[in-house]
């Protein structure tokens, strides 16, 4: 009994000298000086914004790529850049669009929202399919027709979910059906058209999607004219939908990527993908006196924290592999993650977590923010990597904002595997957060540097824990993305 209690004190104590060793070479490693020197070039005025699409990004992708080599990342196998391309196309607004069934003619910004596909000119059979969900395809002969949908799928999908996941997936399936249109009726509770209105007349980006680009797909304001009422109760019509719209054109970008390979000959086989977006919104004309939205915390402090993370396990390899990606086009619509979700450079299956670092600010210098705690089980161990230099992790502060499904851990999360974002801490969305989120004033000097270090240092060592620990992450019991998980690594 004796000597094997000693036996275990001898061991724990080991380990706990183990640990503390670990927690000394991440102060030595992880600095506020040379995060602020980091920081100081992606976030400089000459950077602009690091906006998608511009010569500026391509200088920030060029830095990280050089630091993620200093620090031993290699290339993913079969590459030598470090880059992943990602295919980004602009869409610009259409300039007209109309829908005329019967005697009411439906038209663009009143009834009608243009979001992808180029000009049209259709006069025929249209058919509705309920909420769009593939078994409905799988019932509807839509060959060749204006096809219409409820937008979501179902009658209390929220307004985030419906546009950013339900609606290119349907346009997807739509397409692939062979449907000559697709029109989502928009039915969502606390969604203004108005607010769509002036979304979708605007520039935006998304990610080429061969399958989508010649099928116009569109939304419709919830009307209760009689042609309509007549359509959806009949489950078809006869209508004429002409749209006119510049074919998109193509933007380059891309995601940043470079591993380490783990030490442990069984769990290298388990990839961790750590990270950050590096792209920011730009320069805009009319602010004044300064245009430049340098994006300090937004999301050069997450780049950094995935460089800082480089660094370490450049110099600790840690028992699991690691994926280190600064994704491009988070600002446009998470597209970057979006596009390496279909495009994985390590097969999903084999990835077991992403550790994704993207913020919004903060006004709490005690805390760190997990959006969210409760969904994966590493709250623990990040709890613990936080403590140790000095932070309390909390969880998100604002639920009804969604947070969770607004940063790149969501592209992941979607396709199952077990995802966090971790940001500096917000205690609660005020007017100190607004002075600098996606603001020119969201600069490097307005960040005290000592609870950046502090941050930074967090999240290398809440990395550590989770690319050592025994067992894998894991979503929580009945977590929303738990049976996708599943089914992607055949689990039960
Ligand atoms: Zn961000």
């Amino acid at each position: 009994m004796r000597s094997i209690f000693l036996i275990l004190l001898i061991i724990s104590a080991g380990s706990t000298i183990a640990q503390r060793k670990i927690v000394e070479s991440i102060q030595s490693s992880v600095t506020a000086r040379e995060s602020e020197a980091h920081l100081s070039f992606l976030a400089s005025d000459e950077m602009r914004g690091r906006d998608t699409g511009s010569p500026e990004i391509d200088i920030a992708a060029n830095y990280i790529k050089t630091q993620l080599k200093i620090y031993g990342a290699k290339p993913v196998p079969g590459d030598t850049t470090y880059f992943q391309p990602v295919q980004l196309e602009k869409i610009v607004a259409a300039s007209a669009a109309s829908l005329t069934i019967g005697a009411d003619v439906f038209k663009l910004k009143d009834d009608l929202l243009y979001i992808s596909g180029g000009s049209t000119s259709l006069n025929g059979e249209m058919v509705y399919v309920g909420y769009g969900l593939p078994s409905d395809f799988e019932k509807a002969d839509v060959k060749g027709k204006i096809v219409v949908a409820l937008a979501g799928s179902n009658a209390t999908t929220n307004a985030v979910q419906a546009l950013l996941t339900d609606s290119p997936a349907k346009g997807k399936v739509a397409a692939s059906h062979g449907a000559a249109a697709f029109i989502e009726i928009m039915m969502l509770p606390g969604l203004p058209w108005q607010s769509l209105v002036n979304f979708l007349s605007a520039e935006r980006m998304m990610t080429q999607k061969q399958s989508q680009t010649t099928m116009p797909h569109l939304y419709m304001k919830k009307s209760d004219a009689a042609s309509i009422s007549a359509f959806i109760e009949s489950k078809k019509g006869i209508g004429r939908l002409q749209v006119e719209a510049k074919a998109p054109e193509s933007i380059p970008a891309k995601n940043v990527a470079g591993m380490i390979e783990g030490k442990d000959p069984v769990l290298k086989k388990e990839w961790i993908v750590i990270s950050a977006h590096y792209d920011h919104v730009g320069v805009k004309k009319n602010a004044s006196p300064d245009s430049i939205f340098n994006g300090a915390r937004d999301n050069a402090v997450g780049t950094v924290a995935l460089l800082q993370a480089a660094k370490f396990f450049g110099q600790h390899s840690p028992k699991r592999s690691i994926l280190f990606l600064a994704v491009t086009g988070e600002e446009k619509g998470l597209l970057g993650s979006e596009w390496y979700s279909t495009h994985p450079l390590i097969p999903l299956n084999q990835t077991v977590f992403n550790y994704n670092c993207d913020g919004a600010g903060y006004n709490d210098k005690t805390i760190a923010t997990l959006i969210d705690l409760k969904r994966t089980s590493v709250d623990e161990l990040l709890k613990k990597a936080c403590a140790t230099f000095g932070l309390e992790l909390k969880g998100d502060p604002a639920p009804e904002q969604n947070l969770y499904e607004r940063s790149d851990n969501l592209n992941f999360a979607a396709k199952g595997v077990p995802a966090v974002d971790i940001a500096p801490g917000i205690k609660t969305f005020d007017k100190e957060l607004f002075k600098y989120y996606h603001q020119p004033s969201d600069e490097v000097h307005s960040l005290d540097m000592s609870y950046i270090e502090k941050f930074h240092r967090s999240f290398v060592y809440g990395g550590y824990l989770i690319a050592n620990e025994k067992e894998r992450p894991t979503w929580v019991k009945g977590d929303k993305f738990e049976e996708v998980g599943k089914k992607l690594y055949g689990t039960k």
